[in-house]
């Protein structure tokens, strides 16, 4: 057995390390200058990046307890069936019931069937319907407005077109706040073709709204499955143009990619992978040798995960509560289960509402951090008869079992804010005994044989990506982060980025948070010279070492 004061010193030494490494990194960053006063520009940006030495891979290892998708399972045109095995979960995960205010249900028109065309006589899109472009440039200028980070990106690097060259093929969500990005990378210099991450969240008058300035989208709201693959294989297919970049959030573009058209993914120059389902499968590509470009991992930005994860759950668990139950949550018994980003973030918005909130934990730990924070930690089973509402945010399987359910009391609500649709076991109630009633949409009363009904909400999956809007401004952090991937890979030398996994280097996660301090009017202290010798810190950062947790 190996001795833990052993391990505490191996620990203590890796980590001074890591402190020696990024002082090195910010001496080489030292042209950059992130503070209020020295505003960083491009130029600044690309001769730091170029005085960046070859970065050594920071890996990071991701614990999945059950991963379903796998990248030798090749879907083919058998349809339905055997599609559905293969699509990722993120792609089945309804976005947003509320994320597109069209109302296509007047027109059952598959768009594979309709020829259409756009105002400069361009037919190389598949969307809904182009006339809607109008309307979308309306949603686009609103998410702008929020979005100012990415914007001031947009400014100051649009001169020197750090993506001239780039063809960028990116399969996000197709909505407002990512179209500001695309269009940010189009103003960047690149060409772009797009398609939906996801066959539900599509906003389909701003696909029309891309579309109609001549980006190539392959995208509607309501997809099939087969639907699905056919808009990745037409946006990575295109006579005469050939992708040099990926943007990917959840891995099926890459997946297909690399599958279908390995000569082309062999020349990419990056990919920029956003979600904790595409980055696992990154690294396990890399872990068997089989990835041959290289790829960042946007995901585990702290830009990403501290903002995402904490702060975009602390507002839109209510807004998807609200909408899904107009229930008032002042007083009720509330469970959370998991503390960490998503749970305290949702647990902070339901005790600022009054609730009386619970915790479950496994880990001491965050267990702890919860008891600090003021909430009991219990065990689901011992509250489970009291209980009004159980959130899951754990990132794990069967956290709310069949047994559980049966014991909750009469109208109580259960939800998902974590991983996909494992975290609540909904298959086990879909048993003869119990009926289903679709009382709206994502909402269904499972009601038992004494009549007892439990609101089960959007069947499991995450609830405010289901049922609710995620906010404009932390869209944009995560945006930002990912135009900064997109440009740093595509402008490393050759080297610098070998065929692996790689976190964003620490000072452009800084760069990021330090651009959207603006909106806030924020004021940053600058270190004085003998203040950043003590600390031992560049003066313009990084400011802390990697291993810090924030
Ligand atoms: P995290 O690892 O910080 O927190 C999960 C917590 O759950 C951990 O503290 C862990 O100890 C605890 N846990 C695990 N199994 C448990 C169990 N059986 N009972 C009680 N607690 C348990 O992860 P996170 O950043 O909070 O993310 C959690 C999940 O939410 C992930 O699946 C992530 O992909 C997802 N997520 C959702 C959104 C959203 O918008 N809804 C945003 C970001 C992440």
């Amino acid at each position: 057995m190996s001795d833990p004061a052993v391990e505490v010193k191996l620990e203590v030494k890796q980590a001074s390390k890591e402190v020696k490494e990024s002082e090195n990194v910010a001496e080489k960053y030292s042209a950059m200058t992130v503070s209020k006063n020295s505003e960083m520009n491009m130029g600044d940006l690309s001769s730091a990046f170029s005085a960046v030495p070859t970065h050594k891979p920071v890996k990071k290892q991701i614990q999945f307890v059950e991963d379903k998708q796998e990248f030798s399972r090749f879907p083919t045109k058998a349809g339905r069936r055997s599609l559905s095995r293969s699509i990722s979960q993120s792609s089945t995960d309804s976005y947003s019931s509320a994320a597109s205010y069209t109302d296509s249900s007047d027109d059952e028109t598959s768009p594979r069937d309709k020829t259409q065309v756009n105002s400069k006589g361009s037919s190389d899109f598949c969307v809904k319907n182009i006339k809607q472009a109008e309307f979308g440039r309306r949603e686009i200028e609103i998410a702008e407005q929020d979005m100012t980070a990415l914007i001031s990106l947009r400014k100051r690097a649009q001169s020197e077109k750090p993506l001239a060259g780039a063809k960028i093929v990116g399969c996000t969500h197709i909505t407002a706040q990512t179209a500001v990005l695309i269009e940010t990378l189009v103003a960047l210099g690149a060409q772009c073709r797009w398609t939906a991450c996801n066959i539900y969240s599509t906003q389909n008058e701003v696909a029309a709204a891309l579309s109609e300035t001549g980006v190539a989208v392959f995208a509607w709201k309501g997809e099939s499955e087969d639907d699905f693959w056919w808009c990745i294989d037409r946006c990575v297919n295109n006579e005469g143009w050939q992708p040099n970049m990926i943007l990917d959030d959840g891995g099926d573009l890459t997946h297909w990619m690399y599958k279908k058209y390995p000569n082309v993914f062999k020349k990419i120059r990056g990919i920029v992978e956003e979600s904790v389902t595409g980055v696992h499968r990154l690294y396990q590509l890399s872990k068997a040798g089989k990835l041959c470009v290289p790829a960042m991992n946007v995901n585990d930005s702290v830009t990403k995960q501290k903002f995402d994860n904490l702060y975009c759950c602390r507002e839109s668990i209510l807004d998807g509560l609200k909408r899904t139950t107009d229930v008032m949550f002042g007083g009720k018994q509330v469970v959370i289960c998991g503390y960490g980003e998503v749970g305290k973030g949702c647990c902070a918005a339901l005790k600022a509402l009054g609730s009386v909130v619970s915790i479950t934990e496994i880990d001491p730990i965050c267990a702890l951090q919860a008891c600090m924070d003021g909430f009991r930690v219990v065990k689901l089973n011992e509250v489970i008869r009291q209980v009004d509402v159980i959130i899951t945010c754990t990132g794990n399987k069967n956290v709310v079992t069949r047994d559980q359910l049966d014991r909750m009391k009469n109208g109580s609500i259960v939800c998902n804010m974590g991983h996909s649709n494992t975290e609540i076991d909904v298959a086990s109630l879909r048993t003869p005994e119990l009926t289903w009633e679709r009382v709206r949409s994502q909402v269904d009363h499972v009601i038992w044989p004494d009549g007892k009904r439990v609101i089960l909400l959007a069947e499991g999956r995450l609830l405010n990506l289901s049922c609710s809007t995620v906010p404009t401004f932390v869209l944009s952090i995560t945006a930002t982060t990912q135009a900064l991937a997109l440009i740093e890979l595509y402008n490393a030398p050759e080297g610098r980025y070998k065929q692996d996994v790689y976190l964003l280097p620490k000072k452009m996660d800084e760069y990021v948070a330090s651009l959207h301090l603006t909106t806030f009017d924020a004021h940053l202290t600058e270190l004085s010279d003998d203040q950043a010798k003590y600390l031992g810190l560049n003066k313009n950062g990084p400011f802390k070492p990697n291993y810090y947790r924030y």
